[in-house]
């Protein structure tokens, strides 16, 4: 029986490279929704390859294009944000990949869960403003939550079969991205040509300035704690360029497990879409005379402030992670439009979540206003640094 997917963000990159995994394994999943925020063309496009039940886009002035184009294939139209909420509730949806961008993850993951369906997590986010909160949800509704994040897939990998054993730390690995060798001085004038190691100006370029940042890195920290239930000191963070061990978990006893295989997003994609089950695939396999040397590096964060700062966030807990997101969301933007240089994006970060009023419980609602509040407070110091 093949497994109904929903994939939200599916123009993406991380949408994408799913359409290619389904495409590969077509007795296995099928496509039951597509949604898209913005590039029409391309949902289109992809509707008529994999004709999916229903598809969303997000941008509500592209309905119109969108239902012409379809108009002779059997697949429906809806359009907006809520559309997008909704139909991750249907009924032959099995799995919802969540591959959106940003804080908009929050919502539909949210409404996955508790219609009862099991989500592969592309969206990191989601688990960084309310990791507490869904953790509690996935529990409670008995749904599986798969990560698909490289290091996350990793560090999952490692703990099955594990169940009941101790883990003392968890190493999540780096690339260092493409400033791994800048000095500050440089940092200060690097622009987001330089961060953005790809032409593509579509959802992979908010992840390409929080990798050359570090930001990333520190998200996934955070999203680790709660996909693992560790406290923020069994976290550490390794630097290991060649991105051939995903992660690494250590054991109560001493023993490190960790997961490789070649740098292909379609690996753990693969994996959570199938999971339990491996599922037999033809990607590329590992060579090592192409990686005769694995080497291994410590973090500078005088160099990448974010992932001091993540860590902070990260032990504070709370609403904190949610405002560094959002101060993040914000600086990042910011950077795209040269409205803010690179080494200032710490700098406004840092005093948003100094600045935010502390909630250590908070619910969906204390989440939107610290997200709000913290955009706010993030774009005013952009104003300031500009004048
Ligand atoms: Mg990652």
């Amino acid at each position: 029986m093949q497994k109904g997917i929903a994939i939200l963000g599916s123009t993406g990159s991380i949408g994408t490279q799913a359409l290619q995994v389904i495409a590969a394994h077509h007795e296995e999943f099928s496509v039951e929704v597509l949604t898209a925020n913005n590039n029409a063309d391309l949902l289109i496009k992809q509707s008529i390859e994999f004709q999916p039940d229903v598809v969303v886009i997000g941008n509500e002035s592209k309905y119109k294009y969108v239902t012409e184009a379809l108009k002779n294939y059997p697949v429906k139209v809806f359009a907006g944000g809520d559309a997008i909420n909704q139909v991750v509730e249907m009924e032959p949806v099995d799995m919802v990949l969540t591959a959106m961008v940003g804080y908009s993850g929050l919502k539909p993951t949210i409404r996955a869960i508790n219609a009862g369906k099991d989500v592969a997590l592309a969206n990191k986010e989601t688990l960084v403003v309310a990791g507490e909160l869904i953790i509690k949800m996935v529990q409670e509704k008995k749904v599986q939550i798969l990560p698909v994040d490289s290091e996350h897939s990793a560090i999952f990998q490692c703990l099955v079969g594990e169940a009941g054993n101790k883990i003392e730390k968890i190493y999540l690995t780096a690339s260092g991205g493409p400033f791994r060798n800048y000095s500050i001085e440089e940092l200060k004038n690097a622009g987001f040509r330089d961060a953005l190691n790809h032409p593509n100006w579509d959802m992979g370029e908010k992840i390409s300035i929080d990798s050359a940042s570090m930001m990333n890195k520190g998200l996934e920290a955070i999203e680790a704690r709660w996909l693992f239930g560790v406290d923020p000191g069994q976290i550490e963070i390794v630097i290991h360029p060649q991105s051939v061990i995903h992660s690494l978990v250590q054991f109560c006893d001493g023993s490190l497990k960790a997961q490789m295989g070649v740098p292909d997003m379609k690996l753990p994609i693969l994996y959570a879409l199938g999971y339990p089950k491996r599922v037999e695939s033809d990607f590329p396999r590992f060579s090592f005379t192409d990686y005769p040397n694995l080497t291994f590096e410590q973090v500078d964060t005088k160099k990448f402030r974010n992932l001091a700062l993540s860590f902070e966030a990260l032990h504070r807990g709370g609403n904190i992670p949610c405002a560094l997101n959002a101060a993040n969301e914000a600086v990042v933007q910011a950077f795209l439009y040269k409205k803010v240089k690179f080494m200032e994006m710490p700098d406004i970060i840092e005093k948003v979540i100094n600045t935010i009023s502390f909630i250590e419980k908070p619910g969906i609602e204390d989440l939107e206003q610290t997200n709000y509040e913290s955009h706010r407070l993030a774009e005013s110091h952009i104003h300031l640094n500009r004048n």
